[in-house]
């Protein structure tokens, strides 16, 4: 008999990893403050609740996936929250990207209702939500991780237990400065290859076989050819990854020269409005300075 989940936060990743969940064969009971995004998942099979506190009331193992840590301590220690209907023996799973003290802070909290925590941030974008396909970094028990596998199995496919609570934060930072440094490099490196008179391409053509090639590349470079900066994941999340690794590392004492200078790009293009684009508008910063357009 398969697992009752609940599942908060029906986002851009969300909403298709909950849908696996429902595909995968689990009695799924959902919940968001868009009542559309809840309306979707009725349609394909999932349970409506009026609140957090009702997810947990009517399952056993509750994921979140919502934007940051003020969120999440919201929807797990606010008011009509995960803690005021959850049930001893139950597991919340965060695989929201947040702050990593935060997930060791709301995890005290839960322990002390009977309750285990796994922070598991995902990375892979919307497409690895779609295809199942997420790479899943988990901090939490041994025990509580195998208990859960089978069901992070329906979400992604390269599953790796990191350590204790909060490593899985800790990991996902290291993932976004990686992310984050290579867009940037790919914008700095084009907006040069353009004004050069190159073909971006063609130069996309060429390097992707070489050590310059990446994941990042592959996926990035087509849409900033294409001037397509829809999310995606926006740039306003990328700029609180960059924000949460900048304090971990003020508290750990651990100098991040090259992820603040992307950080305050990424506060540039808030500033201009543009905190709902893809990531990949990071370039479009480059481009400017050059005056070029990477196309
Ligand atoms: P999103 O903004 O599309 O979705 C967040 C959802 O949370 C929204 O539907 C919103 O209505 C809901 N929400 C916010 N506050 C709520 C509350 N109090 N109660 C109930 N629902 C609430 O964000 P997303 O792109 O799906 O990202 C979610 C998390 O996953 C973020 O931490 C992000 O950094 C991380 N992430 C995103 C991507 C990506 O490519 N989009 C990739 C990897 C990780």
């Amino acid at each position: 008999m398969k697992r009752k989940i609940g599942f908060i936060g029906l986002g851009i990743m969300g909403r298709p990893m909950a849908k696996n969940l429902l595909k995968a064969g689990y009695p799924l009971v959902v919940f968001d403050l868009n009542k559309d995004a809840i309306g979707e998942l009725v349609r394909a099979g999932a349970i409506a609740a009026s609140s957090s506190k009702e997810v947990a009331e009517r399952t056993e193992v509750i994921i979140t996936m919502l934007p940051d840590s003020p969120e999440v301590k919201e929807v797990i220690m606010g008011k009509d929250g995960v803690m005021e209907g959850v049930k001893p023996g139950s597991v919340v799973i965060d695989m929201s990207s947040i702050n990593p003290l935060m997930s060791q802070e709301i995890e005290k909290e839960l322990k002390k209702k009977g309750v285990e925590m796994l922070d598991a941030p995902v990375s892979g974008g919307e497409p690895g939500a779609i295809q199942g396909t997420l790479a899943i970094m988990v901090g939490g028990q041994d025990k509580v991780f195998k208990e859960c596998i089978e069901i992070l199995k329906d979400m992604g496919k390269n599953i790796v237990r990191v350590g204790e609570i909060g490593a899985g934060g800790f990991t996902k930072l290291v993932n976004q400065i990686i992310v984050a440094l290579n867009i940037a490099a790919v914008g700095e490196a084009f907006t040069l290859g353009v004004k050069a008179g190159l073909d971006p391409q063609t130069v996309y053509q060429a390097i992707r076989g070489g050590l310059a090639g990446s994941a990042v590349l592959d996926a990035k470079a087509p849409m900033i050819f294409e001037r397509n900066f829809k999310p995606g994941f926006k740039v306003k999340l990328h700029l609180k990854d960059l924000n949460n690794a900048l304090s971990t590392g003020k508290a750990l004492g651990v100098p991040l020269p090259l992820s603040s200078f992307i950080q305050q790009i990424f506060v540039s293009l808030i500033v201009e409005n543009r905190g709902e684009e893809d990531h990949s508008a990071l370039a479009t910063f480059f481009e400017k300075m050059g005056r070029a357009e990477i196309k």
